[in-house]
């Protein structure tokens, strides 16, 4: 029996949440379209110039991004490849990634104090190692933003609570690369499936592709598009202070055009923080 492949999504499915950006959306969305006719880099280089006015220099990466979702064969035409979208990726991407550098471990650690208790090696004689806040089976990348030094206790502890989601951590990756902050927090919430999120989680997952200084704001604009969110205060296991947790009872579909937007016109009069 032959395997059966998994279908290319249409461009501006809500599958491609997997890309990172935008612009690997529309670079995918060439590829897709260009598929019996697969174009050179130049004509990639091109096109995206075109479409985003993008420097040229970032376009290979962005295509090699995409292979962490997408097998794009490179094909030899003449002097130049042709690159032809073939379907999904068969590599798993986690697992591939490369050790943290030294340097790096060196600066997450250096505050020499766990993020989470507050105890030091020097006085309480913890052992600190270095936590991704959203684990990198979520998606979570190794930005400095996305780590801090965890005593080994607190870690541990921050594990177990969250391998209770792992059954979703396809959700959660597919949410956190949402390229909007609202998009993220509402997709966040909704694989959750009813369960309450604690801020701490909520927060730094909308975050991920650009700091949030007040994702709760967005969290209620979700409101205006007609999104049911209850909350309420409890203790987080990840944080060990007493939180806001939330919980999406009831969602709407994302608009076609952006979220921001939408918002935008449904409140046109209040008064609102850039996103
Ligand atoms: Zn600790």
């Amino acid at each position: 029996m032959p395997e059966k492949k998994r279908v290319l999504p249409k461009p501006g499915s809500p599958e491609l949440s997997v890309l990172a950006t935008e612009s690997h959306r529309v670079l995918y969305k060439f590829l897709y379209e260009r598929r019996n006719d697969p174009p050179t880099m130049r004509e990639i280089r091109a096109h995206v110039a075109d479409v985003l006015g993008e420097a040229l220099s970032q376009t290979d990466r962005r295509v090699r991004d995409l292979r962490d979702h997408f097998e794009v064969l490179a094909v030899r035409s003449g002097a130049e490849h042709r690159y032809r979208l073939e379907g999904w990726s068969k590599v798993k991407k986690a697992g591939s990634r490369k050790a943290l550098s030294r340097r790096v471990r060196a600066e997450v650690l250096s505050p020499k104090r766990c993020a989470q208790c507050g105890r030091t090696p020097l006085d309480h004689g913890v052992v600190l190692d270095v936590d991704h806040k959203v684990p990198r089976e979520w998606g979570g990348n190794d930005e400095l933003d996305n780590l801090q030094p965890l005593c080994v206790e607190c870690n541990s502890g921050k594990k177990d609570f969250y391998a209770t989601y792992d059954a979703y951590a396809a959700e959660i990756r597919a949410a956190s690369a949402h390229v909007e902050p609202h998009g993220r927090i509402g997709e966040l919430l909704k694989a959750f499936r009813g369960d309450w999120a604690p801020s701490s989680l909520i927060g730094v997952v909308a975050s991920m592709q650009q700091y949030q200084e007040d994702w709760q704001r967005r969290l209620r604009e979700l409101r205006l598009l007609g999104w049911k969110i209850s909350s309420k205060k409890e203790r987080d296991p990840i944080t060990g202070r007493i939180n806001t947790w939330y919980r999406a009872e009831a969602w709407t579909p994302w608009p076609s055009g952006t979220i921001r937007a939408e918002v935008d016109r449904l409140a046109p009069y209040t008064k609102r923080g850039r996103s």
